[in-house]
């Protein structure tokens, strides 16, 4: 489901985590921090953004190592 922000309310909105930028994943209806070293997922529930550490997905684990 496609991520419906106002575009100004994302441009301020930044990581609690790491107060890096947000780009929007469309397909998983998601905020990604943009910073690589962090990398959390924060959900966006009825186009509201959950930006709580605890809820976010951490998208490194996807990364496969060695
Ligand atoms: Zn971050």
């Amino acid at each position: 489901m496609a991520v419906n922000l106002d575009p100004d309310l994302l441009s301020i909105l930044v990581c609690p985590k790491c107060r890096s930028e947000f780009r929007v994943d469309d397909e998983a209806s998601e905020l990604v921090c943009t910073n690589g070293a962090c990398a959390l997922a924060y959900p966006v529930r009825d186009d509201i953004p959950v930006l709580l550490i605890d809820e976010a997905r951490d998208t490194r684990q996807e990364v496969a190592e060695g």
